[in-house]
């Protein structure tokens, strides 16, 4: 068996031990005489295997009693429509903070639910910087605050959570749930796709307030409906159960990992890591303001975009795969989740020193 280094922003590399468990249960979870896959999801073994899951998610995250924790399908460009249609009730007023291409999708997609207001936009600075918090122009009586905590595509993460006074704040975590501690209790809802830090795609975390449940629009699709979906267990339908399965795998790894505190000091030593080799060479440059740069996706330029094909193909051969940037950015793009190992990340560095050397 040979296994590359997987930069991919997601679908992303998921932790060895964690696929190596899924293979040793595949044909017969737990004397069941039957894949994941295979069971009800009504029956006995699969309702353990999601509340098992469900708890480790609340243990993790340390999210308090007065929130629902759902795990929902449609991605988290589902949630782009959910989030509206379950807060605009009775209010179709909200406020977006826009610092990337991930942000102006879900402000355009709310926008056929309510009147949502792009109180703030890094647009002007090619999405680079985040917007200083006096400078959002908040309305009054929005029914909550909206942002991506970090931008998958420009690589641009708030470094603290916002404040946004008494306005349910929600934040699209897809791109570094997981990878920090997060206080729960100063969000209204959070919600995060599987595919980078907590599983398989197929299935998207929600976690909500429950008083800002049961007021949805009355358009709202049952399966986007918080309040029904919580009372249902999150199965009003049938869920995505063997990526359910896989994300307990994937929490109870992280739990062995030590936790959410563990996890961030790993994820800001890679970072760092590979930030410090960027800004100290000078054919590779990331352009983003550095008291906002993610840890979690990092792009980066080389000096000669005539080199782009030739950089990629040879990381390729040397098991660095999945470094070309988003098209909307040119370039690279490391990404460099929970599950890349900090030996990924010196395989890397090792490379682009080679690179340099040969071409710059
Ligand atoms: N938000 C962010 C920040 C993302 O990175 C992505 C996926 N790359 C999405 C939303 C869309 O997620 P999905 O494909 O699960 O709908």
């Amino acid at each position: 068996m040979s296994r590359v280094y997987n930069f991919s922003a997601g679908p992303a590399t998921l932790p060895v031990d964690v696929l190596e468990q899924a293979k040793a249960e595949m044909l017969d979870w737990q004397g069941t005489g039957m894949s994941v896959m295979e069971m009800s999801h009504r029956g006995k073994a699969f309702v353990s295997i999601a509340e098992d899951a469900t708890a480790r998610l609340r243990r993790l995250l340390n999210v308090p009693d007065n929130y629902s924790v759902l795990f929902l399908q449609g991605g988290a460009a589902g949630q782009f429509a959910g989030v509206p249609l379950n807060l605009m009730g009775s209010n179709p007023k909200a406020d977006y903070i826009v610092t990337g291409n991930w942000g102006k999708k879900a402000i355009k997609e709310a926008a056929k639910y309510g009147q949502p207001n792009k109180a703030a936009s890094s647009e002007d600075t090619t999405f680079t910087t985040i917007p200083g918090r006096n400078s959002w122009q908040l309305t009054d009586d929005a029914a909550f605050v909206h942002y991506t905590p970090n931008e998958t595509i420009q690589g641009v993460e708030f470094q603290d959570t916002p404040d946004v006074g008494g306005v349910p704040l929600v934040a699209d975590m897809s791109s570094n749930f997981l990878s920090r501690p997060v206080d729960v209790s100063k969000y209204g809802v959070i919600y995060a796709g599987a595919q980078k830090n907590a599983g398989p795609a197929g299935i998207t975390m929600v976690i909500v307030r429950n008083d800002l449940m049961g007021k949805p629009q009355s358009g709202c699709p049952m399966i986007l409906d918080y309040q029904q979906q919580a009372d249902a267990d999150s199965m009003l339908n049938t869920p995505a159960c063997y990526a359910w399965y896989m994300c307990g795998l994937t929490f109870a790894w992280l739990e062995n990992q030590g936790g959410l505190d563990a996890i961030e000091a790993i994820n800001k030593r890679k970072a760092a890591k590979l930030y410090d080799f960027i800004d100290a060479s000078d054919f590779y440059s990331n352009p983003v303001e550095t008291s906002v740069r993610s840890r979690m996706n990092v792009p980066f330029l080389l000096a000669d975009d005539n080199l782009n094909a030739d950089f990629l193909a040879q990381a390729e051969a040397a098991d660095l795969t999945t470094l070309k940037g988003h098209r909307s950015v040119g370039g690279m793009r490391a990404s460099i989740y929970n599950a890349m190992p900090e030996s990924g990340v010196d395989a890397l560095i090792d490379f682009m020193q080679t690179f340099e050397k040969k071409n710059g």
